[in-house]
């Protein structure tokens, strides 16, 4: 019943270590105020560092964001295409890519090159993202207006390409610095953008550059390893389903079923899968091989399963195996989902703001199972500190065996970290490097933090 207890919000708490400044209008995100009370206490403490960080960071967005004097003087400099040697404004503009998880975990990573560049994210969020999140920083806003001259070129591959990183780089007949550039990071898109990006090429240029106008769909962050909020109606969705279904639970399991291969792998597949990983890793309750009656078992325990999925068979399959099965051990089990909106649509902000709402509710579990290679999962897994049980991706017919692993750390997976040295194209294994920086194990050419 921790959602009963607001006065638990103590002052420190709420003034996180300088960070959660009291300039920030506490009733305009209460999610920032209260996720605490629904997840337990982090093991993950901010370092001094990062926090002196952030705060610089906060000072920064404050002076150059949008509607301030540096701003205007900025965005006029680059419709008329004048360079700026001197400000201290200096922008990087995340544009979104593919789904919901895919652009949590870009923007994640792109706020990271912000801080470590020393220049201001701004988000175009689209009528899409409309009311997921909060505003992060004080007395500032982090959407980039609307009035922004090139907003329109964004979607536009062609113009992206043409005025990306690479494409500028490489063509030595451009003598004057460009006001602004694209970094094309997308998976699927312009490998020049991503080469020398990826292998610090081309950073004088970068740091001349005013505006950066990034796509990307991948958690990236690992890449510099290698080198030299949402609004109260968001927040309401996952309170009051959390409310009603999850608070009262004695434990709480998330299962997350992406099916990548719909065409060729069957849902019974996926669930033979799911039954396989769960019951032999003893993370969901084994059911009595036949029905009896558990009047024995008084004191019992309860558990709530969570499961998030596009599509409903796998909700349904488990409801019933726990309703019509006792559990051998007396745990009483309620099986819930959240939607099933059957495929992934595009450009539909109730759409986003559900499968945002899944992924939060996925974090508050205290146990995880996730899909390989789904951004979702990893967004439910880096935002509760949790290490998930990992599906491998099912293909065909073909269970692997083991069906599942866990996870060795609460990172995002980058899926697609640079495979030479860079200077003279030897080729490197980028999970080999560092102590900390390892193969997923649910796609083995990518890297992840551990
Ligand atoms: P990824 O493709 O698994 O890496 O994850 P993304 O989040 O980038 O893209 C998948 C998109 O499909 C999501 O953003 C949602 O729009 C939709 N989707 C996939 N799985 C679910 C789910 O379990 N629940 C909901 N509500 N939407 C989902």
């Amino acid at each position: 019943n921790i959602s009963s207890q607001p006065n638990k919000l103590t002052s420190d708490f709420k003034f996180l270590q300088g960070l959660y400044s009291p300039e920030l209008d506490e009733r305009s995100c209460l999610s920032r105020y209260q996720s605490i009370l629904y997840r337990k206490p982090s093991t993950h403490n901010p370092s001094p560092y990062l926090l002196s960080k952030l705060l610089e960071y906060e000072d920064l967005h404050k002076l150059c964001g949008p509607y301030t004097k540096a701003y205007s003087k900025a965005s006029k400099r680059l419709k008329s295409g004048t360079r700026s040697t001197s400000s201290k404004c200096k922008y990087i503009i995340w544009v979104p890519a593919n789904g919901l998880g895919n652009r949590i975990v870009s923007m994640a990573a792109t706020f990271l090159y912000a801080l470590l560049t020393n220049r201001v994210l701004l988000v175009d969020h689209g009528t899409d993202m409309a009311d997921l999140f909060c505003e992060p920083f004080p007395n500032t806003s982090w959407l980039l207006p609307n009035s922004f001259p090139l907003k329109q070129q964004f979607g536009v591959t062609k113009i992206r390409h043409a005025h990306g990183f690479g494409s500028i780089a490489v063509n030595m007949s451009i003598k004057s610095q460009p006001t602004h550039l694209y970094l094309n990071l997308d998976h699927s898109d312009y490998d020049l953008d991503k080469k020398l990006f990826y292998c610090d090429k081309g950073e004088s240029l970068l740091v001349k550059v005013t505006w950066l106008i990034l796509l990307s769909d991948q958690y990236f962050a690992p890449s510099f390893f290698l080198s030299s909020s949402y609004k109260e109606e968001a927040w309401g969705l996952i309170t009051r389903f959390y409310d009603a279904y999850l608070a009262k639970a004695d434990k709480r399991a998330g299962l997350q079923v992406r099916v990548f291969q719909a065409q060729t792998t069957t849902f019974q597949i996926v669930m033979n899968q799911i039954l396989a990983c769960t019951m032999n890793e003893k993370i969901l309750p084994e059911t009595q091989t036949e029905e009896s009656v558990d009047s024995e078992f008084r004191n019992k325990t309860s558990e709530a399963i969570l499961v998030t999925s596009l599509h409903s068979e796998f909700y349904e399959n488990l409801k019933d195996m726990y309703w019509t099965r006792s559990t051998v051990t007396g745990e009483v089990v309620g099986v819930y989902q959240a939607s099933h909106e059957d495929y992934q649509h595009f450009g539909d902000n109730k759409h986003n703001m559900k499968a945002w709402v899944e992924m939060y509710l996925l974090s508050m579990s205290d146990v995880l199972v996730t899909s390989g290679f789904s951004t979702f999962g990893y967004v439910a897994q880096g935002l509760g500190g949790l290490r998930p049980w990992i599906l491998y991706k099912t293909n065909g017919k073909k269970i692997r065996n083991p069906p599942c692993v866990r996870d060795i750390s609460m990172e995002p997976c980058f899926h697609v970290p640079k495979i030479d040295n860079c200077q003279d194209k030897v080729k490197i294994d980028a999970g080999a490097l560092l102590p900390y920086l390892r193969h997923c194990q649910d796609r083995k050419e990518g890297v992840k933090l551990v």
